[in-house]
């Protein structure tokens, strides 16, 4: 080999980056992944409100925990921080995209078809399975009450979930089974404690540390953990990748830098897209990035609408935390727009949080919902009898993410996103009217969130494109593979180069892809 560290360095370990590095180090390559979050395992996930709850980009010294929450003008967005990526935080759904995906806004070599064998094997590799009949939650029972009173029954199904089930389990054995997985690590199996979010403490989340990840480190593949790329500079032959070491105790940062003959960018939708404007605008070290970077960024339709049943308990923080959904793509959600409605559960921690909240709210004056929800408050446990109706949907994808400065300090820059909601309001506005219809059917009262309301705001867990492939640079920052136009031995392979909405949880079809593309490029 050359004088360069590595034959390839992968930048974060999330659904891209896990998938890419077990492929390259099976095939014999010397491989490092550079990863900005800590190594959590059911020991250290955070549970105490003094625990490492989050990531700050800005300032990785002070905060370097779970989740990085970004607020952008009218937009929030939430992703992960650790080794596994977004596996450790996300809900397990690991869903198909629907095959009329493709036929728009994609290269044409990328279809349902040549991505089938793909998503056999993440579906392979993430052992996924559905919830069995014996163990359905009161939110998935909900559900297909829902569907059926809105003649949607023949949509309603369960949904393939990242999760081991235990065939036996139920309330009256209520353990977990743990044994060892294909890959070499011990798992349990799900009790149906709603943690999902925030880490499963049974191991039973087949998060991609588990499979993924294992098999990389089995096959010689090196991971270090709080690693922050900073920069990526292009050398003779090959690539130096800057990065910052945190230290997990004090937060000190270190600077360091290593060399690799190529570089698999897969840091998130805004992670990726963030470190190649910076490279692009800042540092300046790969200024013939196409200029539709940023550009063709999506929420992917992301919608709560929480729902209150006083003669019902829904228990939303008992069972996984997403099981079912609504399949109203084909453009059949009201006013004919494409909506995926499934059922949303919350975590214990957080319901204490929400429980706190609603118990302040007064007494007397109040009317309508606030009434209901105050008398619901005085019953008993308001929760209890709560359903966060939730789901994605098509939308224009219209974002776009850019550096900014700051008047009071304009040499820094800052990571800033354009979107207006007016494009995406019939969408958002037809989720939340087949929310209301489920709810009213189950008889229910729906709370619209005050901030899409009044604020106009929105929250995704997932966010998509920014590094968008294409045909040219002209129209895209990356080719069909997520080789990076005008720079050789450069890649994307994560949720940043996604060209559009897919409506659905994206997961699935980002490890797909990076399955895809990275059989390809190492031949
Ligand atoms: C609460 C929640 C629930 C979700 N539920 C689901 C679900 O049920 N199903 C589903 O399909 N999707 C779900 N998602 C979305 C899913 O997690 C993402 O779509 C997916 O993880 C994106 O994969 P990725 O490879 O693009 O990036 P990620 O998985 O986000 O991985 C990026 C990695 O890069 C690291 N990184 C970022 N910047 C740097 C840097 N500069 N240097 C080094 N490392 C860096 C990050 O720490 C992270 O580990 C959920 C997300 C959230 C937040
Ligand atoms: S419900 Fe609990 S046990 Fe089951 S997968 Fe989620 S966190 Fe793990």
């Amino acid at each position: 080999m050359s004088k360069l560290d590595f034959d390839a360095i992968v930048i974060g370990s999330g659904f891209g980056g896990a998938v890419s590095a077990c492929r390259l180090a099976q095939k014999g390559r010397k491989v490092l992944v550079l990863e900005r979050g800590r190594r959590w395992t059911p020991q250290n996930y955070p549970r105490a409100a003094t625990d490492p709850w989050l990531w700050n980009q800005e300032r990785p010294d002070r905060f370097h925990g779970w989740a990085d929450l970004r607020a952008f003008s009218d937009m929030w967005v939430v992703a992960a921080a650790g080794v596994g990526g977004g596996s450790l935080i996300y809900a397990n759904v690991s869903v198909e995209a629907k095959p009329e995906v493709f036929k728009r806004g994609w290269p044409q070599q990328i279809t349902y078809e040549a991505l089938r064998p793909h998503y056999e094997e993440v579906g392979r590799m993430l052992n996924v399975q559905e919830v069995p009949d014996n163990q359905l939650s009161q939110r998935t029972r909900l559900m297909r009450e829902g569907a059926e009173a809105c003649n949607w029954g023949g949509r309603f199904r369960k949904l393939p979930l990242a999760v081991r089930f235990d065939p036996d389990w139920n309330a009256d054995r209520p353990d977990t089974r743990t044994s060892t997985n294909a890959h070499g690590k011990e798992q349990g199996t799900c009790v149906h404690c709603g943690n999902c979010d925030i880490g499963c403490q049974v191991s039973a989340k087949n998060t991609l540390d588990l499979n993924y990840l294992a098999e990389a480190e089995r096959a010689g593949a090196e991971i270090r953990a709080l690693h922050l790329v900073k920069k990526l500079e292009p050398m003779e032959k090959g690539w130096r990748v800057h990065f910052d070491m945190i230290d997990e105790q004090t937060g000190r940062l270190s600077p360091g830098n290593l060399s690799a003959e190529n570089v698999f960018l897969a840091a998130g939708s805004i992670g990726s897209t963030e470190l190649l404007l910076r490279c692009r605008d800042e540092h300046r070290t790969l200024p013939a990035l196409s200029s539709r970077l940023g550009y063709g960024w999506a929420h992917n339709g992301d919608f709560v609408t929480p729902a209150f049943y006083k003669e019902r308990m829904i228990s939303p923080s008992h069972g996984v935390t997403i099981s079912a959904a609504i399949d109203l793509l084909d453009n059949s959600g009201p006013d004919g727009q494409a909506l995926f409605v499934e059922d949303g559960g919350i975590p214990n921690l957080a319901g204490h949080f929400l429980r706190k909240r609603l118990e302040r709210l007064p007494r007397g004056k109040l009317r309508g919902f606030y009434k209901e929800l105050r008398e619901l408050v005085d019953d008993g446990d308001p929760l209890e009898h709560m359903m966060p109706w939730f789901g994605q949907a098509m939308e224009p994808g219209d974002g776009r993410l850019w550096l900014g400065r700051r008047w009071y300090a304009p040499w820094k820059r800052k990571l800033r996103m354009q979107w207006s909601f007016q494009r995406s309001q019939a969408v958002v506005e037809s989720m939340i009217a087949a929310h209301k219809l489920l709810t009213e059917k189950t008889g229910g009262s729906a709370y619209v969130p005050q901030t899409w309301t009044f604020l106009r705001n929105l929250i995704t867990p997932h966010p998509l494109g920014g590094c968008n492939m294409g045909l040219t640079p002209a129209n895209g920052v990356v080719d069909a593979q997520g080789k990076v136009f005008g720079y050789a031995g450069l890649y994307v392979m994560d949720g940043a180069i996604i060209p559009r909405a897919i409506g659905l949880n994206p997961s699935r079809t980002i490890a797909a892809l990076a399955e895809r593309n990275i059989r390809q490029v190492i031949g």
